[in-house]
């Protein structure tokens, strides 16, 4: 793997010193199991170390995930502001973990930028923005927590990694791969996820937690739009789904119970790019998945203030959910060629 100025060396000198860092460890707003596995498998490799480390999460994130080892001791800012802002201003290294620009962070961004602390980046996104002092980055890697197994064991440390760390890593590598089939899952990746499993990683188990816990309301959503919500369009080969503020209240939808919805677009044969366009309430927000060549994140940083990855990215719009759909079909047009 080609790493983006890989500055690793010098901070495993500074973490395996005789001092002991206050380390703030954070990611991006709604985090999924490959930013909230990163940021605890992270805590607990650091706390091992001897630091007094903590995650802060710029928002909620979904109950598949709470069951997570660590949860209990995760701090959402928008839920405890201060306390949060505190953190921040005393943290010797801030871990920027599984997002490439600071606006992934939200209100976070201004204290994160200020604060005093140096500022680590473990990512796998395209391109990311200047605003660390030490960068492990490289987008080959399937997931952040598949960079974060591989920190550990620059460090030399592979046995610290408890049967917590392994539970973290795992999940992370699995929700990032889709179970282990998308492109970026490598033999590493695999040799990495046996490794964690020797480790105590308890592989069936955290599949059960994370996929078979769905709400009745996500499952009768899920046939809801599978029945009356998929547009193809069919000279782009693409599959469009949104889903207005009346219809997430009518099936109570909560933080995470649209994962996965997009994914159902692209299964469709010969589909080749979906999109699902969510009316949330402070602004349009969009997922974009893709199969082959066509770069959905190139296509969500040109129109839809995003990015992401080349087959998985996100973007939103400030414009209302009818102007967002009117906007992406016009501009799906320049687009043709590609999705043929
Ligand atoms: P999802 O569709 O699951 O929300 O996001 C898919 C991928 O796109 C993730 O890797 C995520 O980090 C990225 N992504 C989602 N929303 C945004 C966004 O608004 N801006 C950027 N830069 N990336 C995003
Ligand atoms: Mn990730």
């Amino acid at each position: 793997m080609q790493f983006l100025e890989d500055t690793t060396q010098k901070l495993i000198k500074k973490l395996h010193s005789k001092s002991k860092y206050n380390i703030v460890i954070t990611t991006h707003h709604k985090p999924d199991g490959d930013a909230l596995g990163s940021s605890l498998a992270m805590f607990y490799y650091l706390k091992n170390l001897g630091h007094n480390a903590i995650v802060i999460t710029p928002t909620d994130y979904p109950k598949f995930l709470h069951w997570m080892p660590g949860h209990d001791e995760v701090i959402i800012y928008e839920e405890n502001k201060n306390k949060c802002l505190g953190l921040i201003k005393e943290a010797d290294f801030i871990f920027c973990l599984d997002f490439n620009d600071l606006l992934r962070i939200n209100e976070l961004n201004e204290p994160v930028k200020t604060s005093k602390a140096e500022k680590v980046l473990i990512d796998h996104h395209l391109e990311p923005v200047e605003f660390d002092d030490y960068r492990f980055h490289t987008h080959e890697a399937s997931s952040t927590c598949e960079l974060v197994y591989i920190f550990i064991a620059k460090s030399g440390d592979t046995n610290k990694i408890s049967s917590e760390i392994a539970d973290c890593l795992y999940t992370g590598i699995m929700t990032d791969t889709g179970s282990f089939r998308f492109s970026g899952t490598s033999s590493e990746t695999h040799r990495i996820i046996a490794d964690l499993i020797d480790k105590g990683a308890k592989n069936s188990l955290i599949h059960e937690l994370v996929f078979d816990t769905n709400s009745l309301s996500r499952l009768k959503m899920m046939g809801y739009i599978l029945y009356h919500k998929i547009e193809i369009i069919p000279e782009y080969n693409t599959v469009l789904i949104y889903l207005t503020k009346e219809e997430l209240a009518e099936y109570n939808i909560k933080t995470g119970d649209t994962e996965g919805f997009v994914n159902y677009g692209l299964s469709i044969e010969g589909i080749k790019f979906s999109v699902l366009i969510i009316d949330r309430t402070k602004l349009v927000k969009m997922s974009f998945r893709s199969k082959g060549d066509f770069a959905c994140n190139v296509f969500a940083k040109k129109h839809f203030e995003g990015g992401g990855h080349k087959n998985a990215a996100g973007g939103q719009s400030s414009q209302s959910i009818e102007e967002t759909i009117e906007k992406f079909k016009e501009v799906l047009v320049l687009y043709k060629q590609q999705l043929q």
